[in-house]
């Protein structure tokens, strides 16, 4: 499974999937709606409609013109973070720290969750709306905890509005579901005016000032992890996290869709995802897949790993796994963890 798992990885990155630069684009649109309507003066005229819009929906000219995020020079990347940073400043009177942060060379991350150890505490979705900087309300959550009855992994059984006042309960397991960070991204391919793309590490990004909203990328993620702003995210000052990056956390505006980044900000400047840090059980296992010496090579080569519709051919980098033991406890007498038997060996997948 593992050296299936690295060839379709690689499979994938060699086919091109990742694009290289924007084709249409909403700046080549732009540049065309300009000339049609004959200058900026009528083409300022023809958004008169924005007039009845709350002002802080509206994008600045500045924000409105920018280029595309793979098209901006370094000078021009660092006015459009200076302008990013006075307007959320300004939104929530804070002084907030927003850089630009790059993907390393000979890194590729890679996500696993230990099935048998998740116990349904919900503590990762929690610290991934704290992390970044989503809407409280309504609350956009990028994870999704799905309760699953024993011997199945049909995610359509699962129940992500379970509340009761204990987890887990004998009769579950938990399967954590949040952006798989594809190798072949649907979402990707139908966006029309490429505001989003596979970086070279692997993970997908937005660029905010680019969505216009129209939702394909939604419609077409078969694992549900896109999430669009149709209303302005409200955050409370309080609660912003003021370490931020341009494709990741910073806040978004009404409109646009957002989606995990396996916390971008962080990942790339050698730290873990919030997720993973604080979840209290270890279920979440993540790092360069590159690196054959990482924890999650070991895991990716050593433990039963499988992903979700792997029919799709999204090709997944987010893996789940099962102990081979149960209970959870590394008792060495345990017996086989009989879920894993029954969803591994067949009869329940
Ligand atoms: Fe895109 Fe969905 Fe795959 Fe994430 S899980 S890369 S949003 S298709
Ligand atoms: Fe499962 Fe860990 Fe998330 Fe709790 S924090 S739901 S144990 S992955």
């Amino acid at each position: 499974m593992s050296d299936q798992v690295r060839e379709n990885l690689a499979e994938a990155n060699s086919n091109g999937y990742r694009q290289d630069g924007p084709g249409l684009s909403r700046r080549s649109f732009l540049r065309n709606g300009v000339t049609i309507v004959g200058g900026m003066s009528a083409f300022v005229a023809a958004l008169s409609p924005l007039r009845d819009l709350d002002p802080d929906d509206v994008p600045s000219l500045e924000g409105f013109i920018q280029k595309h995020y793979k098209e901006m020079d370094p000078l021009e990347m660092q006015v459009a973070l200076d302008r990013i940073k006075g307007e959320v400043d300004k939104r929530f009177d804070i002084d907030c720290d927003i850089k630009d942060i790059r993907p390393r060379e000979g890194v590729e991350f890679v996500y696993a969750l230990n099935l048998s150890r998740c116990v349904g505490c919900r503590k990762c979705v929690h610290a991934c709306v704290e992390e970044n900087n989503q809407s409280r309300s309504p609350e956009i959550q990028y994870i999704r905890v799905l309760e699953m009855p024993r011997g199945t992994l049909d995610i359509e059984r699962g129940d992500h509005h379970y509340d009761k006042p204990t987890v887990p309960d004998d009769e579950h397991f938990y399967m954590p579901i949040q952006c798989h960070q594809c190798a072949n991204p649907p979402c990707v391919k139908v966006c029309p005016v490429e505001a989003t793309w596979q970086e070279p590490d692997g993970i997908t990004v937005i660029d905010y000032d680019w969505c216009i909203g129209c939702r394909y990328c939604e419609a077409a993620c078969p694992y549900w992890a896109r999430r669009f702003n149709f209303t302005k995210p409200e955050l409370p000052s309080e609660d912003v996290n003021r370490s931020m990056s341009y494709l990741s956390n910073r806040p978004r505006p009404k409109g646009v869709v957002e989606k995990c980044t396996f916390c971008l900000h962080r990942v790339r400047e050698g730290k873990l995802p919030a997720c993973l840090e604080v979840c209290p059980v270890g279920a979440r296992k993540f790092g360069n897949v590159l690196d054959p010496d990482s924890e999650i090579s070991q895991i990716l080569q050593k433990k039963r790993v499988f992903v979700l519709k792997e029919d799709v051919g999204t090709i997944p980098r987010f893996f789940y796994y099962f102990d081979e033991r149960y209970p959870r406890a590394g008792d060495a007498d345990a017996p086989v963890d009989p879920m894993r038997e029954s969803i591994l060996d067949g009869e329940g997948r």
